[in-house]
Order: C-alpha cells, then structure tokens, then sequence
C-alpha cells in the first residue's frame, strides 16, 4: 500500500503549492470562484469519506496538523453557502468531527478532527453531471501514529517552502519497507458477447456488445496509463468468444484479476443502476439468478453446447483455492463499488453474487460489471454519454488500484 499512499501524497502537495496564491501571483485569478455548497462526512473506525459539493470544478490541497489530530482540506473557493458550517459525521469512527470556514478571499478550509492516527487514502475532484455539482471526495484511512507524524512534518516543510538542504527525507519509513515492484499484475479485461451474440439489445438497435467493447478498451487505456497493470482483453473487436475461453485465457496468462464488462435487460424497466457480481451458485435474489441464467446461454444462442463445469472430483486444494479466490473476488467488487458510488446511479446492493460461468476461474479472482441496463431507458442514455462512460471507467480503474493496494501488507 505504501507506494501508492507515497504517490498521493506528493501529488497533493504539488496541489498545495499549485493554488497558493502567494506562489501564483502572476496567474490571473478566475472571475468567479466556486461557492461551497454542501459538507458531507461519513466514518466508519475502518475509513472515512469527506464529501465537498462545489459549484464548478476547482483546486484543493490536503494538510495533516497535529495536536489535536486533524486534516485539513483547503479548496479554492470563493464563499460558503452551508446550513451548518459545522458538525459531527453520519456514524462513527475515524472522524469524530468537522468545521467549515472561509480563510482567505479564494480560500475555503474543512477541518476533520481525527479519533486516531489517519491518512488520505485518495482525493479527486468530480465533473458535475445531471443535477450533481462538481464535489471533491476524500477518502481517509487508519495510519500508525509514526506514519501521520511523518505526513504533519512533510506538510510543514511544504508549507514552509522547499525543503532545506540537508534534511533528512522524511518519506521513507525506518527500516526501509519499501521494494520495487518487479512485475505488474495482470488484469483481463472481458468485453462481453461479441460477434453473433449482441447481447442485450434494444428496439432501435443499440447493442449490449458494442457498448461493453468501447468501455474494456477505455478502461484498458486507463490503467496501461496508471503505469500499475499489464492489460489483456479477451475480445479487442466484434469477435465470439465461448465463455469457458474467456476464463482459459485469464487462467492460461494467470491473471491477477478478471472483469467481465456487460450493460443487460430485464424484463422489468424499472430496474437500473450500476452493479458488481462475484460467483455464487446461490443468487442476491431471483433476478440475479435470471440474469446469470441468461448469460449462461451466451454460447448456446452462438450455437454451442452448454459448458459442463461441475467437478467430477472434489479437490481440497482447489476447493481452498476456490474459496481464497471468492474473498478476493469479493474485496475487488467492495473497492470498485465504492469508487462507482458517488459518481454512478446503483443498484440497491450493488455488490451481488449470482452463479455466472463466465466467473467460474478456481484461481483468479474474477467480478462481472453490469454498468447498467439497455431495458431501462435513463440508464440507456447514460450508457451512450461519454462523459458517463469516463467517468464510470475513472472509477472502475480506481476501484482496481485501490483493490490492489489493499492486497498488500501495509507494514
Ligand atoms: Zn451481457
């Protein structure tokens, strides 16, 4: 988790210097500044999340102060329209309080009092979109007391200006934990259906598998440029693969994750939202189970027969495997959930479980996205949007790394 959390942090103090006024004099100030509207924090004892709805998109800097605990959120803005500039937040854990005040013409600063040590895991600004305003979303997370005091220092020397010749670096912990990363892990990326088998398809002729093969490609694009994964799809164009060969090809090249793309119907038009399943044979709920039946099919419609995937033998080894793979699998749909929350409509429950073939590898933790459903005409539109579609696929990527990171011993 440390090189990531390390990455972070240096792009947040390049974010500081970058909207300190006292640096950027000769950079001509903006007419208007962004209004904070809105303040929301929610915690939990393992994370929090501090929620800022702004008016239009803009800078923020990230500070942690000591004595008391707090981390400070500065955003560029110029007023504050808030019923309650202060407050404690919805559950309880990390942050036990926050307050809100202007603290310079174009300045606007949150404070979030910590109940123990903590960190910024992320911090991103969001486009606004639909009736949403641009928002600022930080997620914070537990850090030893020697980490957040080594995060209050590093903030000092930045606030302070560059650092002094001769001094050690802070950013790297005492006893050196910090390896370099020999390989990248593999993700494969499962654009689904594809040549003979649309998909899903609607009256006028959208079609579940072109919609998936635009997002896997975006997605692909997204993390080759994090500079984290090695990238695989299963289909790069409009060809048929059966289901059991897109789990050989994630098993065969020993993927570290597999995500299966789809955007399906149901009969019911009502239902929409953004979802993420992980293999069970017992379905979330009888839709779960129609839906996977239905996938299950893809290769019968394309004219094959149905796989035969139940193991004639049992093996406790792969058993063990196979269950290892479902946590993970399912810590993979929690991270990317999580992401996809405060950007995408989704479904109640999002994280589901339904017995999907295409999710059947023993050995690599394998999540099926529905992005949402061509039966559901808002979300059909979003589908086709392209602001939706990179913001769905930032989140997703987010979601990946973050699943990552959580993979790793922090100490
Ligand atoms: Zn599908």
């Amino acid at each position: 988790m440390f090189n990531f959390l390390r990455f972070a942090v240096v792009l947040t103090l390049t974010a500081l210097v970058s909207c300190n006024p006292a640096q950027s004099q000769d950079a001509p100030l903006p007419t208007t500044l962004p209004t904070v509207m809105e303040v929301r924090v929610s915690a939990t004892p393992e994370r929090a999340r501090l929620v800022i709805d702004l008016g239009t998109q803009s800078q923020f800097s990230l500070t942690s102060l000591s004595g008391p605990d707090r981390l400070a959120i500065d955003v560029r803005a110029g007023a504050i329209t808030l019923a309650a500039p202060e407050g404690v937040p919805s559950g309880t854990g990390l942050v036990s309080g926050f307050a809100v005040r202007q603290i310079g013409i174009d300045r606007v600063r949150t404070i979030l009092t910590l109940s123990s040590p903590a960190q910024v895991q992320q911090a991103y600004v969001l486009d606004p979109f639909e009736d949403q305003p641009a928002r600022l979303v930080v997620d914070i997370i537990p850090a030893t007391p020697e980490q957040f005091a080594t995060n209050v220092a590093k903030d000092l020397i930045a606030a302070s200006g560059a650092a002094p010749p001769g001094v050690a670096d802070t950013s790297t912990p005492a006893g050196g934990s910090e390896l370099p990363i020999a390989t990248r892990p593999l993700v494969v990326i499962d654009p689904g259906h594809g040549g003979i088998d649309s998909g899903a398809e609607t009256a006028s002729g959208i079609k579940e598998k072109d919609i998936v093969l635009a997002f896997g490609l975006r997605l692909q694009q997204l993390l080759v440029e994090s500079g984290r994964f090695d990238v695989a799809l299963t289909r790069e164009d409009d060809s048929f693969l059966k289901l059991e060969d897109r789990v050989a090809l994630a098993r065969t090249n020993k993927a570290d994750l597999f995500v299966s793309i789809h955007a399906d119907s149901f009969q019911q038009p009502q239902i929409r939202g953004a979802s993420v399943y992980t293999r069970d044979e017992n379905a979330t709920d009888v839709l779960d189970k129609v839906l996977a039946d239905g996938e299950n099919r893809a290769d019968v419609v394309a004219g094959f027969t149905v796989p035969q995937t139940a193991p004639a033998v049992v093996d406790i080894l792969v058993d063990l495997m196979r269950r290892e793979m479902r946590v993970q699998s399912f810590m993979a749909a929690q991270s990317i959930v999580h992401q996809l929350e405060p950007s995408v409509e989704l479904r109640r429950f999002p994280v589901r479980q339904a017995d999907f073939l295409v999710l059947q590898a023993p050995d690599v933790p394998s999540v099926l996205i529905e992005l949402g459903f061509l039966s559901n005409a808002d979300d059909m539109a979003n589908l086709l949007e392209t602001g939706w579609q990179d913001r769905t696929a930032d989140a997703v990527a987010r979601g990946i790394s973050l699943y990552f990171d959580s993979l790793k011993p922090t100490e």
